[in-house]
Order: structure tokens, then sequence, then C-alpha cells
């Protein structure tokens, strides 16, 4: 285990369970472990804890705004709302969105969306500009045109934080090609300023960090 070479104030690094564990402050969501408030952050169920886990560099901060994309039922969002400041969690599908609702419940920051993150013009009215970070997680074909498409919420300064699925882009492919392809249509509108494969945690899944071209 590499460790991370900086977390964002709010998440840390704690004995929970007999193990050292990333953790946030917040009401349990999905069975993790807890020692008083603070409750595990695992990795193996979030691409982003991964990613924090692997020691890349988020930029994630404190009180960040943030824009999430494909939140299901809210295990990864949960986190970030704990930290982070106001959180914007977009999600499709009814029956997960309907539990992420729940999970915001006890998180005033945290705002779910049902909405389809292809179409950016069905929320462009709700989630404020110039968020600090666009995390998504979507699983679905074509997750850099995703990326692309909701780069408009994102600060100059801002950062894409990017789990790509190999499988859900061609699932007869190599991996390493999937991964290959998705980095080059994303350079249209991004430099890719990290990219980690993730598969400690998450099968033929790539980490990618990156900051909007100008
Ligand atoms: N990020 C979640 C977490 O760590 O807790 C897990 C996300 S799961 C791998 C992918 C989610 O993206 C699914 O819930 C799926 O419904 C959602 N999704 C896929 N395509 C989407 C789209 N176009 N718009 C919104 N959500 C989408």
């Amino acid at each position: 285990m590499t460790e991370p070479e900086s977390l964002p104030e709010g998440v840390e690094r704690r004995e929970i369970d007999g193990q050292q564990r990333l953790a946030t402050r917040g009401e349990p969501v999905y069975g993790e472990p807890t020692e008083g408030e603070w409750r595990a952050w695992d990795p193996t169920r979030s691409k982003l804890g991964a990613m924090l886990e692997l020691g890349m560099d988020t930029a994630l901060e404190g009180g960040d705004t943030v824009c999430y994309l494909g939140a299901a039922s809210g295990t990864t969002v949960s986190h970030v709302a704990d930290f982070a400041g106001p959180t914007y969690a977009v999600e499709f599908a009814p029956r997960p969105a309907r539990d992420l609702l729940s999970v915001a419940d006890s998180r005033p920051r945290l705002f779910p969306l049902l909405a389809d993150a292809r179409k950016p013009e069905t929320y462009a009215h709700v989630v404020e500009a110039d968020v600090d970070a666009l995390v998504q997680d979507v699983a679905t074909r074509g997750q850099a045109r995703v990326a692309l498409e909701n780069r408009q919420f994102l600060a100059d300064d801002g950062r894409l934080l990017l789990a790509v699925k190999a499988r859900s882009e061609d699932v007869t492919r190599d991996p390493n090609e999937v991964f290959a392809d998705v980095r080059e249509t994303l350079e249209e509108g991004y430099e890719v300023l990290e990219s980690r494969r993730l598969d400690d945690y998450h099968a033929d899944h790539l980490g990618i960090v990156a900051r909007p071209r100008r």
C-alpha cells in the first residue's frame, strides 16, 4: 500500500476495526465499520477511495464544490459530502437515486439530481458554475464523451477525477487499448495529469486526474 501524498481536510487515516483505514465523519451508509463518528471509506467499494488510497494527487480540499456523475445509491458521494462543500450528485436510475435521497437526509450539502449525465443541459440550471471537482464514475459506454460534455461545470483550475471501466466501453478489447482511446478522446478538452490502474481494488479500471484545457 502506498501512503497518500495528501488527503483533503476531513479525510483521515484512522484506526478502525483494528486497521488503518481512510475515513470521513458522517452517518454510515453501506455497512462500513465505524469508530465514534468516523466511518471507514472502503477503497474496494469506491473508485475515488481507491485513487486516494493509491496516493493519486486529486487536489481535493475540504469544502470544495463538487459535481459527481454516477452517484448510484451514494456509497462514494456520501464520503465526498462528508468533507466537501455543495455536492451535486447526478444519477439517472430511479432506484439507486431513491436510496441517495436517504443518504442526503443527514447531509445538508448533498443535492441528489435524477438526471442523465449525457444531457448536462437538464441540470445546468441547478449545478453552480465553476465547481472545484468533477468526479465521474458512470460505467457506461462513452465515458470520455460524458466527461467532455460536463467540462462546462468545472473551474479553470478545477480537476476531473475520472474512473474508467474498460468493460463498459468494450468487453472484448484489451483494457489497455480501451484506456488509450479514452485518453485520446479526453485530450480534446482536458490535460491528463495522472493516470493509474486501480486493479488492486477494481479490476480493469483506470483512475484519471485531469484539468480542463484552456
Ligand atoms: N459512483 C458510485 C459509487 O462509488 O458509489 C458507483 C457508480 S456505478 C459504478 C455507475 C452508476 O452510474 C450507476 O448507478 C448507473 O446507473 C449510473 N449511470 C450510468 N450512466 C449514467 C448516465 N448517463 N447518467 C447518470 N448516471 C448514469
